[in-house]
């Protein structure tokens, strides 16, 4: 029994049992994908069925899934201005993203600096589709082409976006809309054709696959997206260079294992965030849970995240605390701790810096139990009451 208690799934998941399995077979097979002989064919097929596998995840075709290096190469591969749709080969003038997505779509991918313009979102981490639609009219009026790049969900506030109602807004004025599904994938429903996506991100070490492999999906075939990486042809041209089958392998099992365990997992990971949730306001009634307005008022949560704040609760010292007692948790998004930047999605939110410094990322997943998040409240317990207590002493 480990001692540690892993509560930082947005971060990254374990490697699920699927994939290990998957990966060390594949390990096995010594051909090259594009090679005739049946070592080649045997790779091959390994390929070809996590392509299946992968795009049953999000409702796509096999034959529309470009594998990549993982969600941020998957992201820059469709931040272009090259995109055409059909017989719409328009120049993509203008990125659009919201003000809360992740870097690797923020930083407007292909597009240069002075293209990409930003969308608002509410209080409440949701997506403002008022200012999306007045973004978006003047282009319309000017018959335009333009790319617009949503999160489905938030990896700090886990808050879901309303991407139907913008792929309405976006596809009316003739423009085309790519989702970073990267958090969302395998822990809510995540169909490509429901969500009104041209373009989908999805990434394999979020859902219990390897890290460094990910996906582009498309909605269709007739979306062609200029190539990042050109080369030997891979991936009907659209990403040159010998496929990782073995990454490739794990990302298959994995997508397969996340869309199986998808209605079980989520209905039990939303009662323990309840549980958490309840132990939080518990442990300090002053407690601010960042996004849960969403989830009253309208769009919803991820069920595994929770994004916290304690006034005057350092994140910092409260991470290296909770890590000593065993937890690991991360303070807003993974990729940017390390750094003393304040997070850029609470800073959209309109929280202030102080309590931005505060926030607390936990992240459930399919084998987070009871016990774990019990750990936590007692950890996090032990670590507020010692604050406090050397407050009063030194007050005193
Ligand atoms: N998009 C979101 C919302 C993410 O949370 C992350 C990773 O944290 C990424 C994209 C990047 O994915 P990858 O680590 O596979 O490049």
């Amino acid at each position: 029994m480990s001692f540690r208690t892993y509560l930082d799934w947005n971060a990254t998941a374990p490697l699920c049992e699927a994939a290990r399995l998957a990966m060390s077979a594949a390990m096995e097979v010594a051909g090259n994908p594009s090679s005739v002989h049946s070592e080649g064919r045997a790779a091959r097929g390994i390929v070809e069925n996590a392509r299946e596998n992968v795009a049953r995840l999000v409702g796509a075709e096999p034959r529309n899934v470009i594998f990549t290096s993982g969600g941020t190469e998957a992201s820059i591969l469709a931040l272009t201005p090259q995109i055409a749709d059909g017989n719409d080969t328009r120049v993509r003038e203008t990125l659009l993203v919201s003000a809360i997505e992740h870097p690797s779509v923020g930083s407007g991918g292909r597009f240069a600096h002075g293209q990409v313009r930003t969308v608002a979102v509410t209080a409440g981490g949701v997506l403002d589709l008022a200012d999306l639609a007045a973004q978006i009219e003047p282009l319309k009026q000017a018959g335009s082409g333009f790319l617009v790049s949503l999160m489905h969900a938030n990896n700090e506030s886990g808050v879901i976006q309303p991407v139907e109602q913008a792929a309405e807004i976006v596809h009316a004025a003739g423009g085309l809309l790519h989702v970073d599904a990267v958090q969302s994938a395998g822990k809510i429903p995540c169909d490509i054709r429901a969500l009104g996506a041209d373009l989908v991100s999805i990434s394999a070490h979020k859902i219990g696959g390897p890290k460094g492999v990910g996906a582009l999906v498309k909605a269709r075939e007739e979306i062609v997206v200029a190539p990042l990486l050109r080369g030997g042809g891979q991936e009907r041209g659209a990403r040159g260079g010998t496929e990782n089958v073995i990454g490739i392998a794990g990302f298959g099992a994995a997508a397969d294992a996340a869309r199986t365990a998808l209605p079980s997992v989520g209905a039990r990971l939303a009662s323990l965030r309840t549980e958490l949730e309840a132990a939080l306001q518990a442990i300090d009634g002053s407690t601010v849970v960042f996004g849960r307005a969403a989830s009253e008022g309208g769009p919803s949560r991820l069920p595994n995240t929770v994004l916290f704040a304690v006034p005057d609760v350092k994140a910092e010292t409260a991470l290296i605390a909770l890590d000593l007692a065993g937890v690991a948790v991360s303070s807003g998004s993974a990729c940017s701790s390390g750094k003393v930047s304040h997070s850029h999605v609470l800073a959209a939110m309109g929280v202030p810096d102080e309590l931005s410094a505060c926030a607390v990322r936990v992240s459930l997943g399919p084998t987070t139990s009871k016990a774990d998040i019990e750990k936590f409240t007692a950890a996090w317990t032990a670590h507020v009451a010692n604050l406090t207590k050397g407050r009063r002493g030194i007050a005193a």
